[in-house]
This record gives structure tokens, sequence and C-alpha cells, in this order.
């Protein structure tokens, strides 16, 4: 068996001196028979078949990707925790520039989350906020928080004493304003979320100190 010619999806084999195309379409080869390729009307039949062909596998690949089976998605995943599913799920990383997310954020959104601007303390509106449920990231909707994690710090931003799970979100050293801190962030947008302190109550003994800003809120009863 000898290859003789390739184009995209189909191909030509020569086998005991016979033509034959094929193309591979989910996984499967289809073949084409031919007779034999000495006169003009064969090299069109021939080309007929691998027009055809390309088509099919054309059809084939967008009927996958319609149904979701075989387009692999290009973004990275991340393993995070979802208080919806009661278990962890794998979601796609959001990595948009700051012009996108100056389209979908407010600019006090904007500034805080991705600008690591901080809102002025005993201003946000969720530090007051006793309802039961869940905080997510406002850039990206990853869960964060929850309720029953949310205590009354006195420092005048939403304080927790843990995450949703330490997969949800990423700590960072922040040099800044000439102290080192630890930096929260969104691990699906990387989001800048606040910072966290080892001053907070049990059973942690840390302090997410939270810019309402950066959450928004959802009511589970
Ligand atoms: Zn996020």
């Amino acid at each position: 068996m000898i290859m003789v010619k390739y184009c995209t999806e189909s191909l030509l084999l020569k086998q005991e001196g016979n033509l034959k195309a094929f193309t591979v379409v989910n996984d499967e080869v289809i073949y084409y028979n031919f007779i034999t390729i000495d006169n003009f009307m064969q090299v069109i039949r021939i080309l007929f078949v691998m027009i055809v062909a390309r088509s099919l596998a054309i059809t084939a690949t967008s009927q996958q990707e319609n149904i979701g089976v075989s387009k692999k998605k290009d973004g990275k995943m991340i393993k995070v925790y979802s208080i919806e599913n009661k278990g962890y799920v794998e979601l796609e990383k959001i990595n948009k520039s700051n012009e996108e997310w100056r389209k979908i954020l407010t600019p006090e959104q904007f500034e805080v989350t991705r600008h690591e601007a901080t809102e002025c303390a005993f201003t946000g509106h969720f530090l007051n906020n006793h309802e039961k449920g869940v905080y997510r990231c406002v850039c990206c909707g990853n869960d964060l928080f929850v309720s029953d994690a949310k205590f009354e710090s006195g420092t005048g931003w939403p304080s927790f004493f843990q995450p949703v799970a330490g997969e949800n979100i990423i700590l960072k050293t922040d040099k800044s304003l000439f102290m080192i801190r630890t930096e929260v962030l969104c691990s699906r947008c990387g989001a800048h979320l606040g910072h966290v302190f080892e001053d907070g109550p049990k059973p942690t003994g840390l302090r997410f100190c939270i810019n309402s800003v950066a959450l928004k809120f959802e009511k589970i009863e």
C-alpha cells in the first residue's frame, strides 16, 4: 500500500494496482473504491469523491461541535469548589484585557479588582449584610465566601475567617504601601479581592478583609 496523495481530510492510496480514497470521520476510516486511473474521467471521479469526502468531514466536525463532544477548549481549566454543586467542578480560567474588563465592570469595580485599589472603610454595601448566602467574584462569578464564615471585625470591611475552599482563591505577597501583606485574589480570573491577616477568630485565626465592590451576593435559604 503506497500513499500517493494527501489532501487535508482525504487521502488517496494505491492498493494492488487500484486507487482508493479515504477520509477519517470520527476516527473511522471511510474508503471510496476506484477501478483504475488511466483515463481522464477517472481523474474527474477522484476529484469529485475527494470534494464529497472533504465536505463530509466538515459536516461531521460541525456536528460534533454542535453537541459539544470533541471541541477542546483552548483556555486552561482549574478545579474550584462550587456551592451550587456541593463539590469540586472544573471551570475555564478567565483571561481578559483591561479593555474588556472596563466594558463589563463599573469604574469602582475595575479599580479595585484590576488595579488593586481599596474601597473606603465602612462604605462597602456588604459590610453589614447578615443574610445567608454566597459571596461570588464580581468579575467571573467564582464562589469565594459563604455567610457562615463572615464575622464582625470592626475594621470597616466585610471579613471572613475562611474562603469557600483554598482552590477558589490565590494568596500572594504584597509589598506595596511600605508593608508586607498577603493579597487575596480570585483563582479563576485573578481579581484583587483584599488581604488576609492572622488576627481572625477561631477556627482558622485568619481574617480575610475583602472589598465589598469585588463581590456579588446571592441569597440562599
Ligand atoms: Zn474572579
